[in-house]
């Protein structure tokens, strides 16, 4: 069976998490740690892509999904993100995954699970998936993943690889 099929078919925006992917690419080559997401609206716009900033910004809290609630709550107002889609290029955190549920987001989609971050990020681990801090939320938040996750995990191995000179 075709995956990309399957992913249209349960309503996922395969070109929302590739977009997702491209800015974790770009986060790493900006000396961050290779995460990026993005946001579609309920109507299947896509809002915004953000990308880590933690290293840049020296901020610890500035993973893809935080980046994204804040900058479009300052620039489009916190209502764009109730009831719509972010797509993570990484399994999110249980920070992020709250900030996501308190900022009223219906749907996570993820393509690296948080066991491909660790295995190819290693370093500190927070080890409890989205679903299991989401678990019981009310309102619901739907989580899906991982999808396209060999993209996804290729960029993490970039960021694990030495740098070439
Ligand atoms: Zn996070």
């Amino acid at each position: 069976m075709n995956p990309d099929t399957d992913s249209t078919a349960a309503g996922i925006d395969l070109g929302a998490m590739r977009r997702a992917i491209a800015a974790s690419r770009q986060a790493l080559a900006d000396g961050n740690m290779p995460f990026g997401a993005s946001l579609v609206a309920p109507s299947g716009a896509l809002l915004w892509v953000a990308q880590n900033d933690q290293v840049t910004s020296g901020d610890c809290t500035g993973h893809a999904e935080l980046v994204l609630v804040r900058e479009v709550t300052r620039v489009l107002g916190a209502p764009a993100l109730r009831g719509a889609t972010v797509y993570a290029s990484g399994e999110p955190c249980a920070m992020c995954s709250g900030a996501m549920f308190w900022a009223g987001v219906a749907r996570i989609v993820f393509a690296a699970s948080q066991a491909d971050i660790i295995r190819t990020l290693g370093g500190a681990t927070l080890p409890i998936t989205c679903a299991q801090v989401l678990q019981g939320a009310s309102p619901a938040l739907r989580v899906d993943g991982p999808v396209l996750q060999d993209e996804a995990v290729e960029v993490l191995e970039g960021f694990a690889r030495p740098r070439a000179a």
